[in-house]
């Protein structure tokens, strides 16, 4: 089959990864810088184009849509399924997966574990917020924020409060969320393709810091993960209505609680601490599953 990989960079190591598995596996593979792209919109029949040459060849899409060109990569995704080619995460599903709050309100509503959240426009609803919260110490995070910048750990309720009017003075908006303070400052990613966890790994911060990622100089290694929390990632892969998917889940006492769902998780970390072959069960999943016509998981 034909399988096209929407990313801006080739040799990143996840873009890579999957292409080697692709090939390897007999198909014929591209990597697509989506950016470059160009769409015709036309009634009954719309199509893509890459420079002089029309991309309507393809049996199967994987995006791997970088944060910041969200808007115009999911018009790229959602132009294929026009076309009624296979992509293994929607064109919705990624858009949705990239708003942070309407995610949460999404895995709220399907009874999936969650830190207490709260979201105000006014800052006069401050102290309630905090108050929701179960008072400080709470974590106040940007909603636009990757890779733990713009998520702070508010000791008390006067370092909140001045936190809180910051951000909101700067027009940003902003989540006010309980502590998990018994995650000791480690995460737990599991990365999910169709209906399993293939691999997971806990990741722990520094000495000293409560966020554990990786960009920030923690550490992963190879986690075994309970019942509950394979069922929450699968749970969450499936309401975000995504197929391939990384869940960051903290360990509460009350149980495991998502923190969010990536929809182009990285494979270079998860590879390295897991051993396993993540790229290589992607590629198998999207076997299975492109055929004409086939539609993407849907989400609720
Ligand atoms: P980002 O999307 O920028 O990575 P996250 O919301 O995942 O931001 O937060 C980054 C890290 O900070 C998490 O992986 C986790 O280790 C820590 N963290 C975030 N929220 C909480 C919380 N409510 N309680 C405890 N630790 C948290």
């Amino acid at each position: 089959m034909k399988i096209a990989i929407l990313s801006r960079n080739p040799s990143l190591y996840s873009t890579a990864r999957l292409k080697e598995e692709a090939a390897g596996a007999g198909h014929e593979v591209e990597v697509i810088d989506y950016l470059k792209c160009y769409m015709n919109i036309a009634t009954q029949s719309p199509s893509i184009y890459l420079g002089e040459r029309e991309l309507n060849d393809v049996d199967a899409v994987i995006p791997r849509i970088g944060a910041s060109k969200t808007f115009f990569g999911t018009a790229v995704v959602r132009q294929f399924e026009m076309m009624g080619k296979y992509t293994i995460n929607g064109s919705d599903a990624i858009s949705r997966s990239r708003d942070k709050l309407r995610s949460l309100q999404l895995l709220s509503r399907k009874n999936i574990g969650l830190p207490v959240t709260t979201f105000a426009h006014d800052t006069k609803a401050t102290g309630s917020l905090i108050r929701l919260c179960g008072g400080a110490p709470v974590v106040i995070k940007l909603l636009e924020g990757t890779q733990g910048v713009g998520v702070v750990l508010a000791e008390s309720q006067k370092v909140a409060e001045s936190i809180i009017e910051a951000f909101r003075g700067l027009d940003a908006h902003i989540l006010v969320q309980s502590f998990v303070k018994e995650a000791n400052g480690a995460d737990i990613r599991c990365l999910v393709v169709g209906n399993k966890v293939v691999a997971a790994m806990k990741r722990q911060g520094e000495e000293g810091e409560f966020r554990s990622n990786l960009h920030r100089g923690g550490m992963a290694e190879l986690v075994k993960i309970s019942p509950a929390e394979r069922s929450t990632a699968l749970m969450a892969t499936k309401v975000m209505g995504l197929s391939v998917a990384g869940v960051d889940l903290l360990r509460s006492h009350a149980g495991p609680v998502v923190m969010e769902v990536n929809s182009s998780p990285g494979l270079e970390g998860i590879e390295a601490a897991t051993g396993m072959n993540v790229a290589g069960k992607i590629i198998q999943w999207v076997e299975a599953n492109a055929h004409h016509g086939a539609k993407p998981t849907r989400g609720k």
